[in-house]
């Protein structure tokens, strides 16, 4: 194709929007997908995407489109993922674009996420295609999305769609307004060339796929190409573009989005953000890359039977081969074994690797409670980084501990905005702003610690504004706190699986609720269990579990044997997630409770 023929571009939204729906629709009108064979959200690859109805992996496709005069064009759509976890993915697939369809819901108007993803496209000079969808929708008001936009965003949406992509209504205009409205790539055809690796997958069969996108020169199979971060060269076996199976080709020009397959075997050789050149005619710089995704959230992932040990490492070798966020080390715990100690982005990308390794690998979890990762000054001076509470050093050695905040953007209509600054204060939360988006809705800036997002937190924000309130919050440094580690006791013997790092003029609270909530999840067993809490060896909440023989068919008297069996698979079902501590059975839930603040 030649350039003036093709276009590179993206769908930001926030979540629920309509992305993915927009993006069945626009391969439905372009035939790259047989409608007979549509199945809803084809880009949503993986199962716990369509589940969740979200998507976590970027994907790319390329659309065959006939303009109503007949001329033909190449449209390369590259999928984002609209969840804040996943905001260094929506980084890397704009890169690979000159345009962006801004998708926002007619009846909900500008989300969190809807302003944090246009002010990612703006930074990358992307050319904004607003979309307003879902106006079939009764309570529709495209107009005053249109407003917001312009008033209080500044953007220029006179040119903004409107478009039902259920419906299909105005999904022609979207055709039409990313050919006219997106400009062609513009690299030279003729330099060095240069090819952005976006993103990768680990084939069994092929090694690595990279995908790229070809700013300037050409690819073509057979040559022999050199990724400039770590020097390496490979023969490149196939091409491929996007249909969305991948199709051979024997060339990607510049501008062009493709596959490439040169026998890669390890992730490692091909880091996604490196730029791919020629052995035989090397560019002379790569092109601007991007941070590698830094995990913020760490947790302890145990099998709950110590065999499975082996199988765990496996697995998550093999989730990691296709998610470079994904970070994990060995680690024992004195009551939990042998298990490893894992870095997510966030809460949704630990949650889905744990349901991915529980579902796809058969492997029975213990998790603890994520943490975020603390900086402990020493008083010699030294600075450690701590990613599990267990590991917290003597306080007598430490200066003081850092922890890590976050710059907190939440979009609600008014009548919200007092139960969330007092939510955001009890968060230790510090305001930075307040300003009006519209005539009803306002923007709260917030500056927070993440550990407190992690406990919660969003919940909350949806409960206080009857879901109306959205969020957005990026990374904004470490600062000193005052932090102590708070201690459980089970039996009299700590546990350190369920320790944890919280504020000072919080603990006493956390060690009593804490306790409060052991106490229920943690089964009667044949004998009492007393449970502490306690703050450098001095024990601040006591609760006890008394002794009982629990007899699950005793209540049964005697009747309907469905129901026995209904009990004791239940009870088995509970017994799969127990883990022996010394001689008390703790359930998943106890790990997890020092989450659970009311
Ligand atoms: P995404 O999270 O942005 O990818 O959003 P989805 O495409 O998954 O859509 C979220 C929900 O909105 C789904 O239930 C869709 O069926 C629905 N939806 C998407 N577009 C429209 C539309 O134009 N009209 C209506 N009524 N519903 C829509
Ligand atoms: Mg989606």
């Amino acid at each position: 194709t030649s350039r003036e023929r093709l276009r590179n571009f993206c769908i930001i939204a926030h979540i629920d929007h309509g992305k993915s729906t927009l993006a069945d629709r626009l391969l439905e009108r372009t035939g790259t997908i047989d409608p007979r064979r549509m199945t809803e959200q084809v880009l949503d690859t993986m199962d716990l995407e369509r589940e969740r109805g979200i998507t976590i992996k970027m994907q790319a496709v390329r659309l065959n489109y006939r303009r109503p005069d007949g001329e033909g064009y190449v449209l390369n759509l590259i999928d984002t993922p609209g969840h804040v976890d996943f905001s260094y993915e929506v980084s890397r697939s704009l890169a690979a674009c000159e345009g962006a369809l801004l998708v926002i819901d007619a009846s909900q108007g500008i989300e969190a996420q809807t302003l944090a993803n246009l002010y990612l496209a703006l930074e990358h000079d992307l050319e904004i295609i607003p979309v307003i969808n879902k106006i079939d929708l009764p309570n529709a008001d495209p107009d005053k999305v249109i407003r917001e936009l312009e008033e209080s965003v500044g953007l220029d949406a006179s040119g903004a769609l409107r478009v039902s992509a259920k419906t299909g209504e105005g999904v022609d205009q979207v055709l039409e307004a990313i050919v006219e409205r997106v400009p062609p790539p513009k690299g030279a055809p003729e330099a060095p060339l240069r090819a952005l690796v976006f993103d990768s997958h680990f084939d069994s069969y092929r090694g690595v796929v990279a995908y790229v996108r070809v700013v300037e020169g050409a690819l073509r199979r057979g040559d022999t190409i050199r990724l400039m971060q770590t020097g390496r060269d490979f023969e490149v076996s196939d091409l491929a573009v996007f249909r969305p199976a991948l199709v051979a080709v024997e060339e990607l020009a510049a501008g062009e989005v493709g596959a490439v397959m040169a026998s890669m075997k390890d992730v490692t050789d091909c880091r996604v953000g490196d730029t791919v050149t020629l052995a035989a005619r090397p560019a002379r710089e790569p092109l601007p890359g991007y941070q590698p995704a830094k995990p913020m959230v760490y947790c302890g992932l145990y099998p709950v039977e110590n065999e499975a040990f082996e199988d765990l490492r496996d697995a998550l070798a093999r989730l990691q081969l296709n998610d470079a966020a994904l970070v994990y080390e060995p680690e024992t715990s004195v009551a939990l074994g042998f298990g490893f100690r894992c870095g997510f982005l966030g809460l949704l990308h630990m949650e889905i690797i744990q349901e991915r390794l529980e579902r796809e690998f058969r492997l029975d979890l213990v998790t603890t409670a994520p943490s975020v990762v603390y900086r402990v000054v020493s008083r010699k001076g030294e600075t450690v980084e701590v990613r599990n509470p267990a590991e917290l050093p003597d306080p007598a050695r430490i200066e003081e501990i850092q922890e890590p905040f976050v710059h907190a953007t939440i979009l609600t209509p008014q009548e919200y905005i007092g139960p969330i600054m007092e939510l955001c204060q009890e968060r230790r939360g510090e305001f930075l702003t307040l300003e009006y988006v519209g005539p009803e809705r306002a923007r709260l800036e917030y500056r927070l610690p993440l550990a407190e997002i992690l406990l919660e937190f969003f919940d909350r924000l949806k409960s206080r504004s009857r879901g109306y309130a959205s969020l957005d919050y990026r990374f904004d440094g470490y600062r000193a706190s005052s932090l102590v580690k708070l201690e459980v006791l089970i039996g009299g013997k700590p546990v350190d699986a369920l320790s944890a790092i919280v504020h000072r003029e919080k603990a006493y609270e956390r060690g009593r609720q804490l306790t409060q909530k052991l106490r229920e999840v943690i089964p009667r067993q044949l004998f009492e269990v007393p449970i502490q809490a306690a703050i450098g060896g001095r024990v601040i909440a006591r609760e006890t579990v008394r002794a009982l023989r629990k007899d699950v068919l005793a209540k049964c008297y005697g009747g309907d044997i469905t129901r026995k069996r209904k009990l004791l698979e239940k009870q088995k079902e509970g017994k799969r997630r127990m883990k022996h501590l010394g001689n008390v059975e703790v359930p998943q839930e106890a790990f997890m409770a020092v989450l659970r603040i009311d």
